[in-house]
């Protein structure tokens, strides 16, 4: 039986970040992979010359170190270098209007004027005016090196003098954003436009999200330095570097290695077994799958009332996934990004009543064979699981499903590419049953649907000594950001406080 000081149960961008912050500090560390590549929900693949995404493609601060972005931080940290495309601009297409829109401040205010008007526009500034000093707040408490896990009575003292000035905000970090929408907005507009960015965000709508959260957003795509960043080579070259950073110091990644039970000797988690019965010892062990497969990996009789709790957290739907190679003869000035919203009055959750799209190759040529694109467009946790739970995916009702399911895409497509149809080269669908299959995320859920006026999401610490947890199921925020965030906490709760400060100085 091999020995290693940690062994981390999934490759997703949390236990990349937390493998390779530790082995950056000397501990041996081996990530078991049950999938063929790393990466998880953010991997990448290969077909016929094209990059194909299959997660993330709204990135930002990876190498603009104006923004506090966790996964630029840790990159630093592990001196690799991520080169990105920058651009500021996204296509919107919403029912009542359409338009191009660059990140920062003034040219959303532009955008309200030309199509709302002034009493909008003024509205639009109060509520900014009432976001803005929660942004000011989150800012004084820099994600990975107040880690609200780990403070201790010392931190609680610093962190509250810090802000005290700020008591009247914090109040408002506990309700879901939608408290400030309802206070200030009334234009019908703006509110399923916080809604939608809510949405994008959290997977569920204003009042259930996060403030903190949002509010993070707003302080980067308001900033009038702000600009997004595309990974050249896609999430693919994220997900590399993390890796690089992992091996280079000593750390291990074994893939298609799926783990079947964690090992406990005396209650304390001693390793993990793997399907194909290798086992491994370890002082600690990080799950970094989401929460309802973690509970499946420890004996119920040890942990029977968290187990319970832990399973019982409602999921977000799954998606629908469009993978398309084109032929891009005579198509310009195409946007890498659009947002298609179909009927505000279904609500923003609504079943395939909003899809994204990216077509990285306008950025990076590189992804796409010479003169063709390759898009990825999915619907946001927009997707019911039960629709497709019973179904066999071999069958020909499944396939049939499918592709009326999916046929919103080319819908949509045919407002930025009316002829996409006859470009097409290489289709491929996807449905909460291959988002399950290829990222092992339980019924292909984007994560826990934690109302931000509910409950608190669970964390990184366990009840069981030496067993810790990363990822999307931990952290308020569910995206890459938070992502990073938990696997850096999972790793300073392994390192103790005064050796995770001194990485961070
Ligand atoms: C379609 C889509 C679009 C997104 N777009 C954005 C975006 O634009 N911007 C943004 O910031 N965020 C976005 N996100 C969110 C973000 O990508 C994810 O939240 C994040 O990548 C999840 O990382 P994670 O650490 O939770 O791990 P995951 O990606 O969930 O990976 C967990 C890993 O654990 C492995 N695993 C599970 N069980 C086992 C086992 N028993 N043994 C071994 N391995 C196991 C899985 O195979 C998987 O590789 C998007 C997500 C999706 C799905």
């Amino acid at each position: 039986m091999s020995e290693f000081d940690v062994v981390i149960i999934g490759s997703g961008l949390g236990g990349l970040c937390c493998g390779s912050i530790l082995s950056l500090k000397g501990y041996r560390v081996l990530v078991c992979e049950a999938h063929s590549q790393p990466g998880g929900v953010a991997h990448s693949f290969s077909k016929d010359g094209y990059t194909f995404e299959s997660g993330p493609s709204l990135w930002s601060g990876i190498n603009n170190q104006k923004i506090d972005n966790p996964l630029g931080h840790i990159l630093r940290l592990l001196k690799e270098e991520v080169p990105v495309a920058k651009y500021k601009d996204w296509e919107v297409i919403f029912p009542e209007s359409r338009f191009r829109l660059e990140v920062g401040e003034v040219p959303f205010r532009k955008k309200i004027k030309e199509l709302r008007g002034e009493i909008s526009l003024k509205e639009w500034e109060a509520f900014l005016a009432e976001v803005k000093p929660v942004s000011n707040l989150v800012k004084k408490m820099p994600l990975l090196t107040s880690s609200p896990l780990n403070l201790d009575f010392f931190d609680t003292l610093k962190i509250a003098g810090k802000l005290l000035p700020d008591l009247k905000q914090i109040s408002k970090l506990r309700k879901g954003f939608g408290y400030i929408a309802d206070k200030n907005l009334h234009d019908q507009f703006l509110r399923n436009w916080v809604d939608l960015l809510s949405f994008l965000i959290s997977g569920m709508p204003m009042h259930d999200t996060n403030t903190a959260a949002m509010a993070t957003l707003f302080e980067e795509w308001f900033n009038p330095e702000s600009y997004l960043e595309y990974p050249l080579g896609g999430s693919e070259s994220i997900v590399n570097a993390l890796v690089r950073g992992l091996e280079k110091n000593g750390g291990e990644l074994i893939c298609s290695s799926r783990v079947k039970k964690i090992l406990f000797k005396n209650k304390i988690a001693s390793g993990v077994k793997l399907e194909n019965g290798k086992e491994f010892n370890a002082k600690f062990v990080v799950m970094n799958c989401d929460t309802w497969n973690i509970t499946k990996l420890i004996p119920s009789k040890l942990l029977a009332d968290w187990q319970k709790k832990t399973k019982s957290i409602p999921k977000c739907n799954s998606f629908l996934h469009i993978h398309l190679g084109f032929d891009a003869t005579n198509l310009i000035d195409l946007p890498i990004h659009t947002i298609w919203v179909d009927n505000w009055e279904r609500g923003i959750t609504a079943d395939r009543n909003v899809a994204v799209f990216s077509i990285p190759s306008v950025l990076d040529p590189t992804m796409a064979p010479k003169n063709k694109h390759v898009l990825h467009g999915y619907t946001p946790a927009n997707e019911p699981w039960e629709i497709w739970e019973n179904i066999d995916y071999r069958s020909k009702e499944y396939k049939d499903i499918k592709e009326a399911r999916c046929s919103i895409f080319i819908h949509a497509l045919k407002n930025i590419i009316p002829d996409i149809e006859k470009r097409i080269e290489v289709k491929m669908l996807g449905t909460p049953l291959t988002h399950q299959f290829f990222t092992n995320t339980e019924n292909g859920s984007y994560g826990p649907a934690i109302s931000a006026s509910d409950t608190l999401f669970p964390g990184c610490k366990t009840p069981i000594k030496n067993l810790f947890t990363c990822g999307a199921s931990t952290f308020p925020g569910i995206g890459v950001p938070a992502v990073a965030a938990s696997g850096a906490y999972a790793a300073e709760a392994i390192l103790g406080k005064k050796e995770y400060k001194q990485l961070f100085k």
